[in-house]
C-alpha cells in the first residue's frame, strides 16, 4: 500500500501548492473491480486555486491506461483515462448546500486531513464509461462468433437501434 497522504484543503490554497505523483492501481481497490487488469499505475496532479469569484477550488488531472471490459464481447479495451476537473471547496454547510445547488459546479467539504488517494479514485470512477464497447471493428465478437452476423442479416433494424440507445 501506498502511505495514506493527506492534505490541509484550505491552506493548500492559500499556499498556491501543487501535488503530483502515480498511484499503483492495485492500491485502489473500489477502482479495481471495475478493471480486467490492475497492472500498472495512473498518474495525478492536484493544485489549489482561486476561481474567478475567488472561491478556493482544487484542479485535478487523472491520466492512465485501463483494463476495462467490453459489455458486448467482455474482451479488454485499453481505456484512456484523461480526467480533468475541478472541485470548490466549501468552507461551511450552508456554503455546500449552495454549490450543491449549482449544476455547473462540483463541490466537497474544505477538509484539513482531506485523503488524496481516496479522492483521485472517486474523481476516476465518476468519469468511466457506464457502459465501455469497442468500436465496431475492434470488437471481437464479430471475428470469433457467427451469430452477431447472423443476426444482423435477420433484424438490421433492432441491432441499429440497440446501438443507438447503449444500456
Ligand atoms: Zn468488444
Amino acid at each position: 500500500m501506498s502511505d495514506q497522504l493527506v492534505i490541509d484543503t484550505l491552506d493548500f490554497v492559500r499556499n498556491g501548492k501543487a501535488l503530483r505523483g502515480s498511484i499503483p492501481l492495485h492500491d485502489l481497490q473500489r477502482l479495481g473491480s471495475y478493471l480486467l487488469d490492475s497492472t500498472g499505475e495512473l498518474t495525478y496532479e492536484i493544485s489549489g486555486q482561486l476561481d474567478d469569484l475567488n472561491r478556493p477550488m482544487l484542479e485535478i488531472a487523472v491520466n492512465a491506461t485501463l483494463d476495462l471490459s467490453c459489455q458486448r464481447c467482455l474482451k479488454t479495451i485499453g481505456y484512456v483515462l484523461d480526467v480533468k476537473t475541478t472541485l470548490l471547496l466549501a468552507r461551511t454547510e450552508d456554503e455546500l448546500a449552495l454549490y450543491d445547488e449549482d449544476i455547473f459546479v462540483d463541490a466537497i467539504y474544505a477538509s484539513n486531513e482531506l485523503d488524496i488517494l481516496a479522492l483521485v479514485e472517486d474523481e476516476t470512477i465518476l468519469s468511466l464509461p457506464v457502459s465501455p464497447r469497442h468500436e465496431d471493428t475492434g470488437c471481437h465478437i464479430s471475428a470469433e462468433t457467427e451469430t452477431h452476423e447472423d443476426i444482423e442479416k435477420k433484424h438490421p433494424f433492432s441491432i441499429l437501434a440497440s446501438l443507438k440507445h447503449p444500456h
